[in-house]
């Protein structure tokens, strides 16, 4: 008998999560598995957070904190937005969460009704397209390929706009592309969406961090914006925190205190501990963020420079977050003799067997026509898997 809800049957597992499970599983039976699949930094946490939190657990913060987030951790952030962002967020504008992807799921629960639209651009994250599901909104790609570096114009953002449309979502820089919009083409975005004052934007800016043009723009700066975009990020990626989740968003007041009532029921706030690590992350010295993404940025250049060598695989140029997001089409329709390929999804599972890399097809970022790659590994791992994936693919035709 099935016994299940309609809403978790029709919700599809995390892909990312699952090929990141798998490599695991390889690796136990004894497979010399190069896991590219998780969007996680190969780093530890510094040092120094990890004492904050030490420390944190020696004073006593063992408690229920308070829902939204301990209110030191608030005003720090508040602080952040306006030091980083020039963005002015009050504490009470700040919701702390169990990651950014509790963050963007409190965001959709608190605004959408059935048949709400949500439009996204394609590639994008996995997880956006479940949490619309969960709440029951009605998701709405605008799709772009490798030949504009995985970008949207303003012109294609406009024509998917209904009268039914509620959120804009979308994350610069990408995941899965790498993709970050310039200020002047997130000020093309707002002056469509000025003349659709009905429309909130998640502006999903987790990866503000890794960054390689020189400087973070957020779609929040916009004066025709004020008052309807929710920015979310967190600890997980500039502080190599993924473990501690940690995520938050700087939003309208009346949509912060509905997050507010939202996570009061279902998860009373964020563990103590990490929100006190969270606090000395954001205030404390940045040194460890800045190593971290330059050394990202050599990785990039590496991957890019042996993916030009591999035939039939054509490369994006991602200029943040610490992905690739090929397009490997030229590869449909060959085969090894025994395994044809008709999809991402199906070289994928080829070069698990073959080369004893675990990526993740597009296809669960909306894009069948290329794979991600994650280069948040050692630079010797980047190679080795490279050179795998080379040889493995050579022997298609
Ligand atoms: N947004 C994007 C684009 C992501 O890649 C991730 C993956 N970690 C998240 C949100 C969620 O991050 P977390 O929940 O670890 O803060
Ligand atoms: N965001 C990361 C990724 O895309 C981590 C996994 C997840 O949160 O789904 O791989």
């Amino acid at each position: 008998m099935e016994v299940l809800s309609h809403r978790i049957n029709r919700l599809a597992e995390s892909e990312t999560l699952q090929m990141a499970k798998l490599s695991r599983e390889l690796r136990s039976k004894g497979f010399d598995i190069i896991d590219l699949s998780l969007g996680e930094p190969d780093f530890q946490t510094p040092a120094h957070i990890c004492e904050a939190a030490k420390k944190a657990i020696d004073e006593g913060y063992t408690k229920y904190p308070p829902v939204a987030g301990f209110l030191d951790l608030r005003q720090a952030i508040s602080e952040k937005f306006k030091r980083e962002n020039n963005l002015t967020f009050s504490p009470e504008q700040i919701i702390v969460s169990t990651g950014a992807k509790q963050s963007i799921a409190n965001v959709m629960m608190v605004l959408l009704d059935p048949g709400d639209e949500v439009i996204l651009l394609s590639p994008y994250w996995v997880s956006y397209r479940e949490i619309i599901k969960l709440g029951e909104g009605t998701m709405v790609v605008v799709s772009s390929t490798v030949e504009t570096n995985f970008k949207t114009t303003a012109e294609e953002l406009e024509k998917a706009i209904s009268p039914r449309t509620k959120i804009f979502c979308f994350s610069s820089p990408c995941n899965p592309s790498g993709t970050v919009y310039s200020k002047e083409e997130l000020q093309s975005f707002a002056e469509v969406l000025a003349r659709h004052p009905g429309i909130f934007v998640i502006s999903d800016e987790i990866y503000e961090h890794i960054n390689f043009t020189g400087k973070h723009e957020s779609i929040a700066q916009f004066e025709s914006l004020k008052d309807r975009v929710i920015v979310v990020n967190g600890c997980s990626k500039a502080y190599a925190m993924t473990g501690w989740r940690v995520g938050y968003i700087g939003a309208p007041l009346w949509i912060a205190k509905a997050c507010d009532k939202m996570q009061g029921q279902i998860t009373s706030g964020t563990c103590s501990i990490a929100q006190r690590a969270a606090l000395t992350a954001i205030t404390a010295d940045q040194s460890e963020t800045t190593r971290m993404t330059a050394e990202f940025r050599k990785r990039r250049d590496l991957v890019l420079s042996m993916l030009a060598e591999i035939p039939g695989i054509k490369s994006n140029h991602p200029e943040g977050a610490f992905y690739v997001f090929p397009d490997v089409s030229a590869f449909f329709g060959k085969s090894n003799g025994e395994q044809l390929i008709m999809n991402g999804e199906d070289l994928c599972n080829y070069l698990i067997y073959h080369a004893h890399v675990t990526l993740v097809t597009g296809k669960a970022f909306g894009d069948e026509n290329c794979i991600r790659i994650s280069y948040a590994a050692s630079e010797e791992k980047l190679k080795e898997a490279l050179k795998r994936m080379k040889d493995a693919l050579a022997k298609l035709s």
